[in-house]
């Protein structure tokens, strides 16, 4: 839209750029960003402007954020209202429609049996909500004994104590000493050896479930509340289930009467085809964890889905009792509810939660070539995806590990493309509403990139 990027353009020149010293940036490199600073102004549909007015293709949804696209009319309205409307409502005691309406919408569109939905301010608050909530679902029902928590080797489930003490990534956990104790780790499901280049699910690797076997024979089932586990790991590479694995994770934790946990903060809301990934698996778990696409990214909010049975077991002692002692002053936000109804509309209208699958309109598939024709560039090792989630794994330099991959980030930005790289991954999310132009303009990028790439 030109008229448009005339008008970012105008306002992107005028942004002027400010004293950089005083915030201490998350998961960033403090030093040498304020050296070359990256500061995005405006951003519409697929694209951010940056405070020099360039146009920058976002091929990650922002954080896998943004699935409907930027700054969408609906979500925009419907904040601005609630704004206008009410800005606060206390959430004890208290309530206000809009939180009981999301919470119904969202259970609409939830796995059947998966009634309930509690409400958080973000990813990490929704997996230590659900950690909780498993641990005292057990206690309700007299099986106290139940305390550990699973977790798996590259996990990633946010950066509170619970989910840095659940997630297997030892850089979020390595400054800080012992966090929970009483938690352990399956092995996690990549194997290259005999799934590289895996187009959606790698064949190999039901079998790592069977850790879970192992554990209970250790621990005992009678000690185990739950096991969480993303159905695609995202931010340790895009890490998609071996065919089978998570139905067999789900046998075993029915089998012992071990909660099984979804963290769907990237999967959920379309990223998979599916309103949520255990719906494009087959396997429902017992609580879901998500957040970001809830609300499109606009405002803060994260939930926990929980199975109807969960939330009646809770349901039990005097009725003036509260019956779990957990919850945020922000959980049901207004304005992040109002945001969470604007994004679920736009989704229904467009068609969105289903376009990364086989009922979309073939740009999974498109997204998915575009990616594997990757294979064969420098540095290229392995390439794995599903639905609009890709991963190009790139060779590291020896010795100084994510450097290769940052310069591809670093170059693809200058080319006016915004990817994301975890360790030596290229990690692709874009928005939903991606069409064919733009899948192309960030292959082509990244191939240009990766072919001057030291
Ligand atoms: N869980 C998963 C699977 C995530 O990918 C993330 C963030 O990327 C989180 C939890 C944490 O979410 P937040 O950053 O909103 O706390």
């Amino acid at each position: 839209d030109p008229a448009l990027m005339q008008a970012a353009e105008a306002i992107g020149s005028h942004v002027a750029t400010p004293d950089l010293g005083a915030y201490w940036m998350p998961f960033t490199a403090n030093r040498q960003f304020k050296q070359a600073p990256r500061l995005l102004a405006r951003a519409s549909g697929m694209h951010y402007w940056d405070v020099q007015g360039r146009e920058v293709l976002d091929g990650v949804a922002g954080l896998w954020c943004v699935n409907a696209g930027h700054n969408r009319p609906r979500i925009t309205a419907a904040i601005q209202k609630q704004a206008a409307d009410m800005d606060f409502a206390p959430p004890f005691q208290m309530g206000h429609p809009k939180a009981f309406e999301l919470a119904s919408r969202i259970v609409q569109i939830a796995p059947a049996g998966m009634g309930k939905v509690f409400f958080a301010n973000s990813g990490s608050e929704a997996v230590d909500t659900a950690l909780k909530m498993a641990l005292a679902y057990h206690r309700v029902r007299g099986e106290g004994t139940r305390t550990r928590l699973l977790g798996r080797d590259r996990g990633y489930h946010g950066v509170n104590f619970g989910g840095i003490s659940v997630g297997g990534m030892v850089g979020n956990r390595k400054h800080f000493g012992l966090a929970v104790a009483g938690v352990d780790h399956l092995r996690h499901t990549h194997d290259p050896a005999r799934n590289a280049y895996s187009n959606g699910q790698p064949a190999h690797g039901a079998e790592f479930a069977d850790d879970l076997e192992k554990l209970v024979a250790m621990h005992d089932a009678s000690n185990i509340a739950a096991v969480i586990v993303e159905p695609i790991a995202g931010s340790t590479g895009v890490l998609v289930p071996p065919m089978g694995y998570l139905q067999k994770l789900r046998e075993l934790c029915t089998k012992h009467g071990i909660l099984l946990i979804f963290d769907e903060v990237i999967t959920g809301f379309g990223r998979t085809g599916a309103p949520f990934a255990a719906q494009t698996f087959g396997v429902t778990p017992d609580l879901i964890t998500c957040a970001k696409g809830l609300t499109n990214g606009a405002v803060p909010m994260g939930a926990v889905i929980a199975k109807d049975e969960i939330y009646e077991t809770f349901m039990q002692g005097p009725e003036h009792m509260i019956e779990f002692l957990h919850g945020y002053t922000y959980s049901g936000h207004p304005l992040a509810c109002a945001a969470g109804l604007g994004t679920l509309d736009t989704y229904a209208e467009e068609g969105l939660l289903t376009r990364a699958g086989p009922q979309g309109d073939g740009i999974a598939a498109y997204f998915a070539q575009g990616v594997h024709s990757l294979k064969g560039e420098p540095h290229v090792i392995d390439v794995r995806n599903h639905g609009l989630v890709g991963g190009i794994e790139l060779q590291g330099i020896a010795g100084e590990p994510t450097k290769r991959a940052f310069s591809v980030f670093l170059d693809c930005w200058a080319q006016g493309v915004l990817i994301r790289t975890t360790g030596d991954t290229i990690a692709l999310s874009p928005p939903l509403i991606i069409e064919r132009g733009h899948v192309d303009r960030i292959v082509e990028t990244i191939r240009t990139a990766l072919r001057r790439a030291a």
